[in-house]
C-alpha cells in the first residue's frame, strides 16, 4: 500500500496522485512479483515418474516445466494413492504446454515417411 507523503492518506495501487489531497505520489515499486513467473498446474499424476516424463517432454519442446511431488514424508512409499506429483508450467506457457501434451506420442512412428519398403 502506498501512503501519501503529504497527508498520509492511503493511495490505491496504480494511482500517481493522492486521492485525498492531490499530491503526487511515487508509484509502488514493483517487487518480486515480476521476477518470478506464475506457475500453474498443467497435469497431476499419482506417480512421480509419470510427472517427470511429461515434464521432460515439455522441456524437450521448449516449455519450461517443473515437477512438484507431494509425498507423505512420514511414510516410506513414494508410489500410491498418497503420492501426488504435479507438473507446473509458467502461466505464459500453459497453452503451449497443452498443445505439446495434446500431440500423440512422438517416438512411436517418426520414420513413416522415409523408406517403408520392407
Ligand atoms: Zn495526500
Amino acid at each position: 500500500m502506498i501512503v501519501c507523503n503529504a497527508c498520509f492518506h492511503a493511495v490505491p495501487p496504480g494511482l500517481t496522485s493522492c486521492v485525498a489531497c492531490g499530491a503526487d505520489v511515487e508509484p509502488e515499486p514493483e517487487e518480486t512479483a515480476e521476477l518470478e513467473p506464475r506457475w500453474v498446474i498443467v497435469r497431476t499424476f499419482s506417480a512421480e515418474y509419470e510427472a517427470r516424463f511429461v515434464a521432460g517432454r515439455l522441456i524437450a519442446n521448449g516449455v519450461p516445466a517443473c515437477v512438484l511431488s507431494q509425498v507423505d514424508s512420514t511414510r516410506s512409499f513414494t508410489v500410491g494413492a498418497l503420492a501426488v506429483a504435479k507438473v507446473f508450467v509458467p502461466e505464459a506457457h500453459l497453452e503451449e504446454a497443452e498443445r505439446v501434451l495434446a500431440e500423440p506420442g512422438l517416438e512411436a512412428d517418426d520414420e513413416d515417411d522415409t523408406d517403408a519398403s520392407q
